[in-house]
C-alpha cells in the first residue's frame, strides 16, 4: 500500500520528533515522572509537529511498557491506537465541529470511563475555530475534568483563544523548524526511500516549506512521483510550480539598470508560463528582503535560506542598489500585492509596479525622492573615486525647513555660488530631471521603448570628461563599491549587526509564555485615552505587533523583543534590532504599523524607533 511520506515518516516517539526539543523533552519528562496535567495547549504554525506530538503523548500515557517517557509502540494499546481499534483516543477537528452542541456532546461523553486504555485522550485540532458558546461550554469541562480524561488542544492561531481557556492549559509552543534541520531530515528520508536528493534541492524544499515538516515532505513526495532521481533544484521548482530563482535575479537586474522594456518582457514570459501574479510579487518582496539583508549584514547566510550560489548572486545584485532603492522596491511591491488582491487586472498592477521600480522619476513619493538623492550621492562618490573632479561644498548650517527660512524661498537661487552642486551645470532649473511635468506620460508606446530616457544620465554626463567610459546608467558595477557612509554609522558596522541580529523567527511575539490574548479593543482604547503617555503593556503591544505583521509581511520577526510607549502623538518603539529602524524609514511599513496601532489603541500615532 502506498502511503504518503508524511504519514509513513510520522514520528512514533518523542525522540523521533524533529526540531522541537524544548517541547518533546518536557513532555517525555512529565510522563516519566507521572506529573501529568489534565489539559495541554500545543501552539505553532502548520506542520511543526503538534498533532504528531499529541498522538505520541496519547500513546505514551496509555502504553503498557513505556520507555523513558516514550511509548513502546509494541504493546496492544500502542498498536491498537495506531490501527484505530482502541477507541479511547478521540481526535476532533474543531473546524468542522465548532458549535456548542458538539461540545455539549463531548461533555456527556467524558463522564464514561475509558474502554481499554488508562486515559481517554481528546485531541482537539484547530481549537481556535470554536464558537464563543462552544468555548464557554468547554471551559467547564476543562476546569474539572474527570480523573481519566486528558485534553490536548492544538492551534495555529493562539491569539484567537480566550484567556479563560489559556489559563487552564499547560502551554507548549512549537517553533518553525530550522531549514537546515528540515533539509537534513529530507536527505535522510530520501536515502531510506532509495532516492537521491541533491543538497541544493533539499535546501530549496526546506525554504519553500517555511518551517513546516509536513509541507516539506509533501513536496518531496511530489518530486519523487514526477521525476527520475536524482532530485535536483529543477525537479523541485517544477513540482512546486515555481520557476527557478533566475527570473527573480533577472528582474532585479533589469530594475537596477532601469530597463523597463526588459522587465516587462520577463513579466510577459512569466505570464505565458502561467506564473501567478500575486505569487510573483510576493517572491519579489522576499528577493528584495534578501538584498536588504545582504546589504546590511556581513554574514547573511544565517538569515537567508539560499544555496551558496544564490547568496553570491544576491551579493552581486545588492551592490547594484542603494538601501533606499531596496526600501522603495519593498514599498512599491507591498502596495502592488495589496492592489492585486482587489483587482481583476492583476497583470496591469504588476506591470505598473515594475515600471515604477524601473523608473523612479515617475514616482514623486518621499521614498522615491530619497532613493534618487541616494543614487546621485552614490554617483558623485563613484566619480570622485574614479578621479573625476566634483566640487561639493558642504553646507555650513544645518538644513532648515521652509517655514523656518528667514527669507523668502525665492531668494535662494540668487546665490548660485552657495549651491552644493554648482559644478554640475545640469542642475539648471529647466534641466532638472526631478521635474514631474517633464516626465514622460504613462504612454504604452513609451513604456515599451527600448531605451527609456534615464534621467541619471543627464546629471552625470555633463560633468564627466568625454574620454572617461563611465556613464550614469552603470554606476554600481564598480568592484570597488563601498556602501554609503550612512549605512556604516546606522548599523555600527556590519560585523556588529551580524552578531546582534536575532534570527528572524526565533523570538516571535507569539512565543512569549506570558502571552495572554488581547482584551477587546474597546477596553484597551478606554485604557489608552488621548492624553495618556507611557509604556504599552505587553499584551497591547503584542497585539499591535501581530496586526502590523498581518498588514505588512516584511515586518514579520522584526518587532520581536521590542517594547513600546506613547509620547504625545509618537509611538516610541524600543528595540535592539537596528534593521527595524531601517525598515520603518520606509513610508509604507511605517504606515502599516501606524494603522495596526490605531486599530488596537484607537488613535493615530507616528512610530519612531529608539535603539
Ligand atoms: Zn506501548
Amino acid at each position: 500500500m502506498y502511503r504518503v511520506l508524511y504519514r509513513k515518516w510520522r514520528p512514533q516517539t518523542f525522540s523521533d520528533v524533529v526540531g522541537q526539543p524544548q517541547v518533546t523533552k518536557a513532555l517525555a519528562c512529565q510522563i516519566k515522572e507521572n506529573r501529568l496535567s489534565h489539559a495541554y495547549l500545543f501552539t505553532g504554525s502548520r506542520g511543526t509537529g503538534k498533532t504528531s506530538c499529541a498522538k505520541i503523548f496519547a500513546k505514551a500515557v496509555n502504553c503498557l511498557h513505556p520507555v523513558g517517557g516514550d511509548p513502546c509502540n509494541e504493546c496492544e494499546i500502542c498498536k491498537g491506537i495506531d490501527d484505530g481499534t482502541v477507541l479511547d483516543i478521540v481526535e476532533i477537528d474543531a473546524a468542522s465541529n465548532r458549535g456548542v452542541d458538539d461540545i455539549r456532546q463531548l461533555r456527556e461523553e467524558v463522564k464514561f470511563t475509558p474502554s481499554q486504555a488508562r486515559f481517554r485522550v481528546y485531541i482537539v485540532d484547530e481549537v481556535h475555530m470554536l464558537t464563543i458558546e462552544a468555548f464557554n461550554a468547554l471551559l467547564k469541562t476543562l476546569e474539572e475534568p474527570p480523573e481519566h480524561v486528558k485534553f490536548i488542544l492544538a492551534t495555529t492561531e493562539v491569539q484567537k483563544l480566550p484567556s479563560t481557556i489559556l489559563s487552564r492549559c499547560q502551554r507548549y509552543d512549537f517553533r518553525r523548524i530550522e531549514p537546515e534541520v528540515i533539509a537534513k531530515r529530507l536527505q535522510r528520508i530520501s536515502e531510506e526511500e532509495g532516492a537521491s536528493l541533491d543538497s541544493d534541492a533539499a535546501v530549496l524544499i526546506a525554504r519553500l516549506a517555511d518551517g513546516g515538516m509536513r509541507d516539506a515532505l509533501s513536496l518531496l513526495d511530489r518530486c519523487l512521483s514526477t521525476d527520475e532521481p536524482p532530485i535536483t533544484v529543477q525537479t523541485v521548482t517544477a513540482a512546486a510550480g515555481i520557476m527557478g530563482r533566475d527570473y527573480l535575479f533577472n528582474l532585479c537586474r533589469t530594475i537596477a539598470n532601469h530597463d523597463t522594456a526588459a522587465a516587462l518582457t520577463i513579466l510577459d514570459d512569466l505570464h505565458k508560463a502561467s506564473c501567478d501574479t500575486e505569487r510573483l510579487c510576493t517572491e519579489l518582496i522576499n528577493q528584495f528582503r534578501n538584498l536588504l539583508i545582504v546589504h546590511t549584514v556581513t554574514y547573511p547566510e544565517k538569515l537567508i535560506v539560499a544555496t551558496n550560489e544564490e547568496i553570491e548572486e544576491n551579493r552581486r545584485l545588492a551592490a547594484m542598489f542603494t538601501t533606499e532603492a531596496i526600501l522603495r522596491a519593498l514599498n512599491v511591491l507591498s502596495d502592488a500585492v495589496d492592489a492585486i488582491k482587489k483587482t481583476q487586472n492583476r497583470r496591469v498592477e504588476a506591470e505598473m509596479a515594475l515600471i515604477r521600480l524601473c523608473r523612479p522619476e515617475t514616482d514623486t513619493s518621499v521614498v522615491a525622492l530619497a532613493q534618487r538623492v541616494a543614487d546621485l550621492e552614490q554617483q558623485i562618490k563613484n566619480m570622485q573615486a574614479n578621479g573625476i573632479p566634483v566640487q561639493v561644498q558642504t553646507p555650513v548650517a544645518e538644513p532648515v525647513f521652509e517655514e523656518e527660512l528667514p527669507f523668502a524661498p525665492d531668494n535662494i537661487p540668487a546665490q548660485p555660488e552657495a549651491l552644493p552642486f554648482d559644478a554640475a551645470p545640469a542642475f539648471e532649473d529647466e534641466a532638472l530631471p526631478f521635474d514631474d511635468d517633464d516626465a514622460p506620460p504613462f504612454d504604452s508606446d513609451l513604456l515599451w521603448d527600448e531605451t527609456p530616457p534615464a534621467p541619471t544620465q543627464e546629471v552625470a554626463t555633463p560633468a564627466a570628461p568625454e574620454e572617461f567610459p563611465f556613464d550614469g546608467a552603470l554606476p554600481f558595477d564598480d568592484d570597488e563599491f563601498t556602501p554609503p557612509e550612512e549605512n556604516a554609522s546606522l548599523f555600527g558596522g556590519p560585523a556588529q549587526v551580524a552578531a546582534n541580529e536575532p534570527p528572524p523567527f526565533a523570538a516571535l511575539p507569539f512565543d512569549d509564555d506570558d502571552f495572554s490574548p488581547p482584551a477587546p479593543a474597546a477596553t484597551v482604547s478606554a485604557q489608552q485615552d488621548e492624553s495618556s503617555n507611557g509604556a504599552l503593556d505587553n499584551r497591547t503591544w503584542t497585539r499591535c505587533c501581530i496586526e502590523a505583521e498581518a498588514l505588512c509581511r516584511p515586518l514579520i520577526g522584526h518587532l520581536a523583543d521590542s517594547t513600546a510607549e506613547t509620547r504625545g502623538s509618537m509611538l516610541i518603539i524600543h528595540t535592539k534590532n537596528k534593521l527595524l529602524a531601517v525598515l520603518l524609514r520606509n513610508e509604507g511599513f511605517s504606515n502599516a504599523l501606524a494603522t495596526a496601532t490605531e486599530k488596537v489603541l484607537g488613535r493615530k500615532l507616528t512610530p519612531k524607533v529608539e535603539l
